[in-house]
């Protein structure tokens, strides 16, 4: 359990980090995700979505304190979202394939 006095930082700087730069974030392939740093730089997260190994990160905050960093976390948003926006495309084609009419509306309400 994490104190409450102890508030979630990089969690919620990884928030902010995508709110404001999720149009930086760029998926690499194979859960490797190039994420924008403070500095102008960028840094790269690997999810490690094929392993059981925890994710990394190349930013000094990760390799010194070996924690989730805020660009984990950010890049763990931006794989969610576009998880969400994957299954909802996928939806939208089931609709157009069903036939017109209440099927389909049934379906978009979903
Ligand atoms: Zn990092």
């Amino acid at each position: 359990m994490k104190s409450l006095a102890q508030p979630a930082t990089r969690e919620l700087r990884g928030l902010a980090l995508y709110r404001d730069h999720h149009d930086e974030i760029i998926h690499e392939g194979h859960g490797s995700y190039r994420v924008p740093g403070c500095g102008g730089g960028t840094y790269t997260v690997d999810l490690a979505v094929f392993t059981d190994e925890p994710e990394t990160c190349s930013c000094p905050d990760y390799q010194r304190h070996k924690q989730t960093c805020k660009h984990v976390y950010a890049a763990t948003v931006a794989r969610a979202k576009s998880r969400a926006k994957a299954r909802r495309e996928q939806h939208q084609r089931a609709a157009s394939r069903a036939s017109r009419g209440s099927v389909a509306s049934l379906v978009a309400a979903l």
